[in-house]
């Protein structure tokens, strides 16, 4: 069996380590010379900027690939468990310092909202059940039938999937800076807490039961590691060479043409680009239902991502490794950036300092950054030309104010992705920083089928299809690709 891998991120790398394992000729095509799409590095000056995720969780999901082949993960890569999760900062300079320790969360919470620390052990023991279901249960199940889909609608309905994270978070906790901060999660995932099913409230669980972890040398390393476990089971890496089209003969996958005109034949190509564009512009000339037209113009897509990376000649000490401030006017900012499609000076952010944990991340004495805005995808129009500059300094003057003091004098290194680049370097439809949103109606049969009903032969893996975006989600689509294939 000859299989075709297009794009090399965490889902199409997966992809290709688990059909290898089950014999198939594997080439794995990626348009970069380097592979991990989101997770690619940025080294400069002696900074080492992970582009995309940082957060690792569910890490035996990595640990498998390697296991695959009776490797040891630990001759590769080298994942450090970190004992605070997450620093959470509000407008009015308030800290809470996220972990897996219950005690020091719930002596946090009791001093916000004694009547709170109930509801959050009862919040916990609802999420759960929607990962025992969710994620245990139907992570890696492939959806691409209807029946599938209605077999799950009673248990789906019971642990309240109409309702959006948020909603379900406001059902037990009162506080609303609780509520923010135990709602938070789509945001990882590319979804709007105040419209994402609550099915997403699962990633409060699952960070508790793996914890979170750091990559030494960045999460880089991992991919940098799997590529070396690709080349010695001799799977056939092309890098360089954007695939410029699907060739099917009957609606039965051919092969795969690339921007040098050079054809590849294969039995089978399992598509890690994103979904939409690869129907729009890589299956030109195969015929589409109405109904598969109409499930491609309903989809809604995640915001984009404006990430300034930045070095500085001196060390923020007290500065943890991961982030997040919250804007004051949280919810209008999210709705301005999903409904309206404009941008609000108000930013919320998260901001990454791998330099909190691994000194190797910045040359000795410097500290290495990334802070990610949630901004509109490209949907909006906006002309990142311009207001990519205006974006970048409103984050530092943020910034300066609370976190960073006296950053732009100390900035030694820098650049900006904005959704242009995810756009136009990554072929994501919109230019959106996690493919389609995570909402019900988009989610398992209502994605985008890991199996196509357009074509035989022809899969996806990555964050536009089930079970969806993050660093586990993509992990989990190679998974059912094992399955079916
Ligand atoms: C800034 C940022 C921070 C994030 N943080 C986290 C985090 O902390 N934890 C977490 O779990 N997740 C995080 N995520 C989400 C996570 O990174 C993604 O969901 C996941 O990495 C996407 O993987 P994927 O398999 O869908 O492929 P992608 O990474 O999207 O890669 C797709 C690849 O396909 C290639 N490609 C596209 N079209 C073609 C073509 N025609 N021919 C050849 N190649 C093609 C692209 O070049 C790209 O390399 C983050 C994402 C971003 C952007």
């Amino acid at each position: 069996m000859r299989s075709i891998i297009i794009g090399s991120g965490f889902g199409g790398i997966a992809a290709a380590l688990r059909l290898k394992a089950k014999n198939h000729e594997v080439t794995l095509i990626e348009k970069h010379p380097d592979l991990g799409g989101r997770a690619r590095v940025f080294k400069k000056n002696g900074f080492t900027f992970d582009g995309g995720p940082t957060v690792i969780t569910a890490p035996y999901l990595i640990n498998e690939l390697f296991e695959l082949f009776n490797k040891k993960p630990e001759n590769y890569i080298k994942l450090k468990p970190l004992k605070i999760w997450y620093r959470f900062v509000f407008e009015d300079g308030m800290k809470f310092d996220y972990s897996g320790d219950e005690d020091q969360m719930k002596d946090q919470i009791k001093k916000i909202n004694i009547d709170d620390v109930r509801g959050y052990e009862e919040l916990v023991k609802f999420t759960k059940k929607i990962f025992d279901k969710g994620f245990t249960e139907l992570a890696d199940v492939p959806f691409d039938k209807p029946l599938v889909m209605m077999k799950q609608l009673p248990a789906l309905l019971k642990l309240k999937s109409y309702k959006s994270v948020y909603s379900l978070v406001s059902s037990y906790i009162k506080n609303e800076k609780l509520r923010r901060m135990l709602s938070m999660h789509p945001l990882l995932v590319g979804g709007n807490p105040f419209t994402t099913t609550s099915i997403y409230g699962l990633i409060l669980y699952l960070e508790k039961k793996w914890g979170i972890h750091y990559s030494m040398g960045g999460t880089g390393n991992i991919i940098k590691g799997l590529e070396k476990l690709m080349n010695e089971e001799n799977i056939s890496l092309i890098k360089g060479h954007e695939v410029a089209s699907i060739i099917s003969l009957n609606n039965k996958i051919k092969g795969v043409k690339l921007d040098n005109q050079k054809e590849i034949s294969a039995d089978n190509v399992i598509c890690n680009a994103d979904p939409l564009t690869v129907y729009e512009k890589l299956l030109t000339k195969n015929k589409f239902s109405s109904l598969f037209k109409w499930k491609k113009k309903r989809m809604e897509y995640s915001m984009g991502l404006f990430v300034y990376y930045f070095g500085t000649k001196k060390t923020y000490d007290d500065v943890e490794h991961h982030t997040i401030k919250f804007g004051d006017k949280y919810r209008e900012h999210l709705d301005d950036i999903f409904e309206k499609k404009k941008l609000n000076d108000d930013i919320s952010y998260y901001l990454h300092r791998p330099s909190a944990t691994d000194k190797s991340m910045a040359p000795e004495g410097h500290d290495c950054f990334y802070v990610l805005v949630p901004v509109p995808n490209n949907q909006s129009l906006i002309d990142w030309s311009k207001e990519g500059e205006k974006m970048k300094n409103l984050v530092i003057d943020k910034m300066e104010e609370t976190l960073l003091p006296n950053l732009r004098e100390n900035i030694v290194e820098d650049f900006y992705l904005t959704p242009d680049y995810f756009e136009k370097e990554l072929n994501t439809k919109y230019g959106s920083g996690f493919s389609i949103q995570p909402k019900f109606t988009q989610s398992a049969y209502f994605r985008f089928h890991n199996k196509s009903e357009i074509c035989k032969g022809l899969y996806f893996v990555g964050a536009g299809t089930h079970p969806g975006a993050g660093v586990p989600g993509v992990l989990s689509s190679a998974k059912v690709l094992d399955k079916i294939l």
